[in-house]
């Protein structure tokens, strides 16, 4: 199984790993920085290059393998020569990190959006140009109250903490789980451990994304449209603001 670096610290935007194999999904590293695409968030791009060679090869996403349960596919540009990359190649892979930031600052957002909006979660995807979440209600939201809603959460610096609560704990909150679909993976045995976001004071959920350290790094970030997609659904769209020099 790849060890996911990128769970404990979404700040390492690098790390040296071992090539474990090839195949059509793209290539299996002993270990990664690259988030893959789940719970809605947009994969990872960035670059690997071989710690001998020099060969740089671009990663255009982030998957998770399909035929190898637990591993995580980096998948590189159509055509490109992997003949340097060989399983047992050393790498070093290193993300873009201007996308991961945008993953970070518009997944934190949502979260702030959950506590802005409290009604059960019905689907949510995130890009680094903008990002969408469903809220499973009938009444109407209102875009520039949200996005003021935000913009104080912003300003007021929360913290943003992980922490792994047990299973059997989740279980006693289930208030804590906001989306209607997804269930936090769970294990087996039922003693495992679920990792939880708690952004101070603001809101609480399982979660296995990427986030910024304290909502303070969101920035500019505001409601763009609200959209009635169907009589039990809103969905609320993020985009970043546009600089205040382009308004006039
Ligand atoms: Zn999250």
């Amino acid at each position: 199984m790849t060890e996911e670096l990128f769970r404990d610290d979404a700040n390492l935007f690098k790390c040296e790993a071992t090539v474990v194999a090839i195949d059509d999904e793209g290539l299996v590293l002993d270990r990664s920085v690259f988030y893959p695409l789940g719970g809605g968030q947009a994969g990872d791009a960035g670059v690997l290059v071989a710690a001998d060679s020099g060969a740089e090869l671009a990663i255009v996403d982030t998957r998770k393998h399909k035929a190898r349960a637990g591993d995580i596919a980096h998948v590189p540009a159509a055509g490109a020569d992997l003949a340097a990359f060989a399983p047992g190649t050393r790498v070093v892979a290193r993300i873009d990190g201007a996308r991961r930031q945008a993953h970070r600052r518009f997944h934190t957002a949502t979260h702030l959006l959950c506590a802005l909006v409290p009604h059960p979660v019905d689907g949510c995807s995130i890009t680094a140009g903008y990002a969408r979440l469903d809220f499973h209600m009938a009444e109407p939201l209102d875009r520039e109250a949200l996005s003021a809603g935000i913009a104080r959460l912003v300003a007021e610096a929360h913290p943003v903490h992980q922490r792994s609560i047990s299973e059997a704990e989740l279980d006693a909150n289930p208030q804590l789980v906001r989306s209607m679909r997804v269930q936090p993976p769970r294990s087996e045995s039922g003693q495992g451990r679920v990792r939880v976001i708690a952004i101070e004071g603001v809101d609480e959920q399982p979660c296995g994304g990427t986030h910024v350290d304290n909502t303070a790094e969101i920035g500019d970030v505001v409601v763009t449209k609200i959209e009635k997609k169907s009589a039990m659904t809103r969905r609320v769209v993020l985009g970043f603001a546009e600089p205040a020099a382009g308004r006039g």
